[in-house]
């Protein structure tokens, strides 16, 4: 990884937030686009003039953007969640998980979900908003399964496997946590260039 600096982004769109460019001598052909505690990391090859610097991270933010505005859009708000949670109740649980409350939370930085089984209620991270369906579903599914069973016995773990994509939810998350701890990307959006 080459020098770190600030983007200069005089004269490009005004809603890029908070940018920061890093050059990389081994990056030849590939932009990498991710969002890293509330910035975007814009990795470009060291060879790129400011021209193509400004043009690429225009282009990468952008593509950052709608895809998080097309998940917001089907994630939707705190009654979306609690209708995608009875439905997954309904299709895992025999619909025997009952959420009283289900939703998306901002305070939750180091866990993705919660659940307090005794007024059934359910709490997801806001972070799960940016990742693939599969995972804000395993992730309902695993606060569901705890409805039924608050710890993590057998039971628990038998009921969380009827979810089909569980196992690779799991390991979707546990990149994700890797990732936070060691500075690498964990989620974003790649190009190749065409020149
Ligand atoms: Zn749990």
């Amino acid at each position: 990884m080459g020098a770190t600096a600030r983007g200069d982004l005089a004269g490009g769109p005004a809603n890029l937030g908070d940018v920061e460019v890093r050059r990389s001598a081994r990056r030849r052909r590939t932009v990498t686009a991710y969002r890293e505690k509330g910035r975007t990391v814009v990795l470009i090859p060291a060879a790129f003039s400011p021209a193509e610097e400004r043009r690429w991270v225009a282009q990468m933010v952008a593509k950052l953007q709608t895809r998080e505005e097309r998940r917001r859009r089907s994630l939707g708000g705190d009654d979306e969640l609690m209708d995608r949670a009875r439905a997954l109740s309904v299709a895992h649980l025999d619909g025997l998980a009952l959420p009283l409350s289900v939703r998306w939370v901002d305070n939750q930085n180091r866990r993705w979900g919660s659940c307090t089984p005794a007024d059934g209620s359910i709490r997801l991270s806001s972070r799960l908003r940016s990742m693939p369906e599969y995972v804000v579903d395993y992730v309902l599914v695993h606060e569901l399964v705890h409805l039924l069973e608050p710890g993590h016995d057998e039971n628990f773990w038998a009921l969380v496997a009827r979810y089909p994509r569980a196992e690779r939810a799991r390991g979707f998350l546990e990149g994700v946590e890797l990732a936070a701890t060691s500075g690498t990307e964990a989620d974003g959006e790649s190009a190749d260039l065409v020149d």
